[in-house]
């Protein structure tokens, strides 16, 4: 079995290696080439921890294996990051173990990753200013994805808690883009293209603060009850998701389908995009949104990229089991 430590997979991994990983298995996924298993999250009664596994197979890829992990409320005291996740790759053919891959890193590049690849096929073309919301972890990862798919020449963002801000900026600053913080009726009245990735239990976006032909990457809501979007804005949008079961049941969906505004039907997979089986975005007006609520194939298909690379760069460490 091959072992890709936390360390060797963020060397090995660039942005662009996640994007194209992550678009393939959505297209994949459209194709139902490649399903998802039902997710298990527990709490487990201790250490405040929400464990669960994210698991599936990818037919067309031969990648067959699950994302174990979760989120350890203590562990920052402990100088550790408080989700945690370690990918278990199997041989398809035989079962056998193939490779352990550690995947918190890669948990933020395929989840950047993922709305990376929703602004390139949803987004206008002529998009030019890119509003954030959120700036906590993943946003740094969002922002740098984003910032491949188009021209953007500036960042506005809104944070809850403004002073975790700086840290969004100074990624801007990083990639050369001019960064300002505003309100959220300013973000939404200048941005062409929003991404949200916050751990909201609340609508963050609403309807009237969104401009015709927004598209909108919704990436923080992942949990029953969690919520950023008006649920009028997602009625008002054509909504495009990685995993429309998923979408309904913990993504940000599931609040305009509970509140009859919309239902499963009228959500498409990304995929059928990818595929060319849909046309995406059918205007300039349109409003788009991507409810991008991490599927297991996503984690497969980053560790199985995070395999190759390292054995190519000869550092998978082999061991016998
Ligand atoms: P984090 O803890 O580092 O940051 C949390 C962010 O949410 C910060 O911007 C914080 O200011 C904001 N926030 C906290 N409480 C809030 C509130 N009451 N109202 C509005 N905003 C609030 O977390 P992170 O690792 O950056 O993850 C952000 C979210 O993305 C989480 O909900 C996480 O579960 C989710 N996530 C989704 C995927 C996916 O595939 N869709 C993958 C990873 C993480």
């Amino acid at each position: 079995m091959l072992i890709v430590s936390e360390e060797t997979a963020a060397q090995v991994v660039t942005g662009e290696d996640a994007f194209t990983a992550v678009e393939n298995v959505f297209a994949a996924m459209a194709k139902e080439d490649a399903y998802n298993f039902p997710v298990i999250r527990e709490a487990i009664g201790y250490a405040d921890a929400l464990y669960g596994f994210k698991s599936g197979f990818d037919r067309a890829g031969g990648v067959l294996g699950l994302k174990s992990g979760g989120y350890w409320p203590g562990n920052m005291e402990k100088g550790l990051t408080n989700h945690q996740s370690t990918v278990f790759l199997f041989d398809p053919d035989t079962g056998r173990p193939h490779a352990m891959v550690g995947g918190n890193y890669l948990t933020a590049a395929r989840t950047a990753a993922s709305s990376a690849v929703s602004i390139k096929h949803l987004a206008r073309p002529d998009a030019k200013v890119l509003g954030m919301i959120g700036a906590g972890h993943q946003a740094g990862f969002q922002l740098r994805a984003a910032a491949t798919q188009r021209a953007f020449d500036r960042v506005v963002a809104w944070n809850y808690h403004p002073d975790m801000l700086p840290n969004l900026e100074k990624v801007a600053k990083d990639i050369g883009l001019p960064f300002e913080a505003v309100d959220r009726e300013a973000l939404g009245a200048a941005a062409d293209v929003i991404i949200s990735i916050t751990s909201s239990f609340e609508p963050q976006l609403m309807r009237d603060w969104v401009k015709a032909g927004t598209h909108i990457a919704c990436m923080g809501t992942d949990t029953k009850g969690k919520q950023e979007l008006d649920p009028a804005l997602v009625a008002a949008a054509t909504v495009f998701t990685d995993e429309p079961a998923q979408s309904v049941s913990i993504g940000e969906t599931q609040h305009a389908v509970a509140a009859g505004l919309i239902a499963e039907t009228d959500i498409t997979p990304i995929g059928a995009v990818i595929n060319g089986t849909h046309p995406g975005r059918s205007s300039d007006d349109e409003i788009t949104i991507f409810d991008g609520t991490g599927v297991g194939l996503q984690d497969l298909a980053v560790a199985a990229a995070a395999v190759d690379a390292a054995v190519a760069a000869g550092l998978a460490i082999d061991v016998e089991i």
